[in-house]
């Protein structure tokens, strides 16, 4: 049971976490805090002010009275006898008025009116009072009790203006009053009532308000995301656009670039794969027509058939060698990761290679010279790019012309080592060269394959190097030769 509350729990705080994500929500949020703080502490304010103006005026309304009655009182004789009617009445109505309480406290501290006729005869000595005899007026103001307590000085102030250096002496007596705010407190009341009204109004306001703001303030994040899943979905390839921000832009722009990409990855995987179709067919096609031929004769002299053979020998070598290629460039499509690095002696390994193919060369009557301008030790993957630069050299054999010639130079500064390999060959012409390192590509495709191309050898060349964070680069002249420069870094780098 625990467990399933428990879980209901964990449910919960995702679900608010996933909400108090929205960017929607967020901008409701504040919103709402702007729309809301601002009428909420200005209707506090109002309120306080009104109170305090009220108190104040209520206050200096007692006290201005006050002074009135204090001359009374000196000039009825009041304090040494209490028993004018006139004054009575006075204090009557203005604790009827106000609501309110009046102590006349004499000389010696001791009540000799009070108006709720309580505390008659009794001694009264507060710190207010004891101000008021040095002639302090003072108010203080009792919020939770709601009243205002006033003292003022009974003098001769008003009587008599030869003695006002004596004031002390002055001091007859001292007026306490209490004061009701009930009156000020049923105003604030109707005020924040009706305050609050329209506060709730205006809040009813803010949250429509902020809701429909935050939803059109978010959704053109909402368009990018339906277009984006209609690419995914399948229903258009076309690049999308929603330009309502700049922000927005920004993220349609990335996604049409990775768009654009993807497009490019996928048109040269459907050409690729069509070439690789279209070159395995081909030597197929001419075995089937041969067999066909031969079985199509009743009586096949031994020398045609023989004849036949050995060209069904020859492209079954040829469909080998495509097959072997393909491989090879399957290999160096990996990462980098794939690299085995040795130290490998570089002067050695062309040494190797071309021992190799130098019976080939010779058969074409090429000559290829070895210049190795200094020791070449580099931390390289000996495998792959030993196929590398014997495709350089062998194509350099390949295109050549009779009595040409192939020159190899290996040299290095202190981070590459760089390989030269030239030619005197038949060249490249200049609108082909930017393409001779693409898969299957052959500048003249009959040629090519008498010569035994698939139109491989360069795209792997090319990964090889790019694999070993190097580069190649291609020049050449029509009919003069052709020169492939590759410039590999002496140090692996682990990325
Ligand atoms: P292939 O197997 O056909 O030789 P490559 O990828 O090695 O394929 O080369 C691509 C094309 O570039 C070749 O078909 C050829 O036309 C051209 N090519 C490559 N190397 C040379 C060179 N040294 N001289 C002239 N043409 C070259």
């Amino acid at each position: 049971m625990w467990i399933r509350s428990l879980w209901h729990k964990f449910r919960e705080q995702l679900r608010r976490l996933t909400v108090f994500r929205s960017l929607k929500t967020r901008f409701f949020i504040i919103f709402l805090l702007v729309g809301i703080i601002p009428s909420i502490s200005v209707r506090s304010s109002i309120l306080r002010n009104y109170e305090e103006r009220a108190i104040s005026v209520r206050t200096s309304d007692v006290q201005n009275q006050f002074k009135i009655l204090a001359n009374h009182l000196i000039t009825y004789g009041y304090l040494q006898d209490t028993s004018s009617e006139i004054i009575n009445a006075e204090l009557e109505q203005f604790s009827n008025l106000y609501d309110g309480r009046v102590l006349i406290i004499d000389k010696n501290f001791k009540v000799i009116k009070d108006t709720y006729g309580l505390s008659e005869g009794k001694i009264v000595i507060s710190e207010e009072v004891i101000r008021c005899f040095k002639g302090e007026s003072v108010s203080n103001y009792d919020r939770r009790n709601g009243y205002i307590e006033i003292t003022t000085p009974i003098s001769f102030s008003g009587v008599s203006h030869d003695q006002i250096e004596q004031q002390d002496d002055q001091i007859q007596g001292v007026m306490l009053t209490s004061v009701s705010t009930d009156t000020i407190m049923a105003t604030m009341d109707l005020l924040s009532r009706n305050s609050l009204i329209l506060e709730s109004i205006m809040m009813l306001f803010v949250v429509v308000i902020a809701f429909v703001a935050a939803g059109v303030l978010t959704a053109p994040f909402g368009r990018v995301t339906d277009a984006i899943s209609k690419v995914k979905e399948g229903f258009t390839d076309e690049p999308i656009s929603v330009n309502d921000y700049a922000e927005t832009e920004h993220i349609v722009d990335a996604f049409n670039q990775l768009l654009g990409r993807m497009k490019v990855l996928d048109d040269s995987r459907k050409e690729f794969v069509a070439n690789v179709s279209h070159e395995l067919k081909t030597p197929l096609t001419s075995m089937k027509v041969l067999a066909d031929s031969l079985m199509m004769q009743e009586e096949v002299p031994n020398e045609l058939y023989k004849e036949f053979m050995t060209d069904i020998a020859n492209e079954i070598e040829r469909e080998n060698k495509i097959i072997n290629d393909l491989l090879s460039l399957v290999k160096m499509d990996k990462t980098e990761a794939d690299l085995h690095v040795s130290q490998v002696d570089i002067n050695e390994q062309m040494e190797l290679i071309l021992k190799r193919l130098r019976p080939i060369a010779r058969k074409q009557n090429v000559e290829v010279v070895f210049e190795s301008i200094r020791p070449v030790v580099a931390e390289v993957d000996e495998v792959k790019l030993t196929l590398a630069f014997s495709n350089l050299v062998e194509n350099a054999i390949k295109y050549n012309k009779t009595g040409g010639f192939v020159k190899v130079i290996l040299d290095a500064d202190h981070q590459f080592f760089t390989l030269e390999v030239a030619d005197s060959g038949i060249g490249i012409p200049e609108e082909a060269q930017e393409h001779i390192f693409e898969r299957f590509y052959r500048v003249d495709k009959s040629h090519s394959r008498e010569i035994g191309g698939t139109g491989l050898g360069l795209a792997i060349t090319r990964s090889a190097v790019l694999m070993h964070r190097g580069s190649i680069k291609v020049s050449s002249v029509l009919e003069e030769g052709t020169t492939f420069v590759v410039k590999i870094p002496l140090i692996h780098q682990v990325s």
